[in-house]
């Protein structure tokens, strides 16, 4: 289990990218949700060990990850957003040499590693090309396999599916289910349906506050009854979010479909829709910008 507590971070210009973060996170995937800017990167490389928090705590099984960094590090495995290391050194070379890195040190073992998770993330039959020559969604998945060398505990991939196309994102996030259930596998993403898809708990950061944190299925029950919809022309829009909270829009065959939050029908030609992962995203950072 990872706790952090009343976490903070400040960086030298002013910007107060984590404002008291407060989160419990057990075994299993857990999805951190949150637009460009909710400090969702400093959450990560903080836990990561990669910076020192301005004040509070994080304690996973036991370790003390301010205090005690290496400690964290042996069990720690992370897919930063930007894992820039594309040389032109063959998929097998580069994480047999990761290995070495992290401490596999004996060769049998880490051919036994290597071989493994080139296996498991389905690079196999490219592993003697060079990471130059891989695709976005190949590299994302090199850099699972980089992170899962050594068993680690705790994994955290921060924004992995950003950039990826549909079949590629559906094939890593089925590779991250498959990690294991005694892992806690922590994902940072804006995209709401990766967690959707997966989470069996998340939670909402903005402004480097945690704004709603549950099990997907209970906080789309909450909104139950609540969301409605309705098509109008584009040009009605603005006339509509004057009046009523509109939580998202999209098009759809030409018109514009709006949803809702309103207790009882929001009046002539709205429909009761059952709310999803989205209704709930966008009806917190509006909540949230509201009282701002
Ligand atoms: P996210 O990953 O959710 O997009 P970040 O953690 O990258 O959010 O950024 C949170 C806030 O901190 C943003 O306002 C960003 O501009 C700011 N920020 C991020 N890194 C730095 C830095 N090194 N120095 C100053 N401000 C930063």
């Amino acid at each position: 289990m990872l706790r952090i507590d009343k976490l903070a971070h400040v960086y030298g210009n002013g910007t107060r990218a984590l404002d008291g973060v407060d989160l419990v996170i057990p075994a299993g995937m857990f999805g951190l949700l949150g637009p460009n800017g909710a400090g969702k990167s400093t959450l990560m490389r903080t836990i990561a060990t990669l910076q020192t928090p301005t004040s509070g705590a994080i304690v996973f099984d036991g370790i003390d990850v301010i205090a005690e960094p290496e400690r964290l590090r042996r069990t720690l495995g992370y897919l930063p957003q930007d894992f820039g290391v594309y040389p032109r050194v063959s998929a097998y070379d580069m994480l047999d040499h990761m290995a070495v890195l992290k401490g596999v040190a004996g060769r049998g073992e880490r051919k036994e590693t290597v071989e493994g998770l080139l296996q498991q993330v389905n690079l196999w039959t490219v592993r003697k090309k060079a990471l130059a020559g891989f695709s976005g969604g190949m590299r994302q998945r090199f850099g699972i396999a980089q992170a899962l060398i050594g068993n680690p505990r705790l994994v955290i991939v921060d924004e992995p599916t950003a950039g990826l196309d549909p079949e590629e994102r559906n094939r890593f996030l089925n590779l991250l289910g498959e990690i294991g259930d005694e892992v806690v596998v922590i994902l940072s993403t804006h995209i709401v349906e990766d967690i959707a898809d997966l989470c069996p708990r998340m939670a909402v950061l903005a402004g480097g506050r945690i704004l709603l944190e549950g099990a997907p299925l209970d906080l789309i029950e909450r909104t139950r009854g609540h969301v409605w919809q309705k098509a109008i022309g584009r040009s009605e829009l603005d006339d509509y979010r004057a009046r009523y909270q509109v939580i998202s829009t999209r098009l759809f065959a030409g018109r514009t479909i709006i949803h809702v939050m309103h207790d009882g029908s929001p009046g002539e030609g709205f429909d009761p829709v059952a709310g999803g992962l989205e209704d709930v995203y966008f009806s917190t950072l509006d909540a949230s910008r509201r009282a701002a």
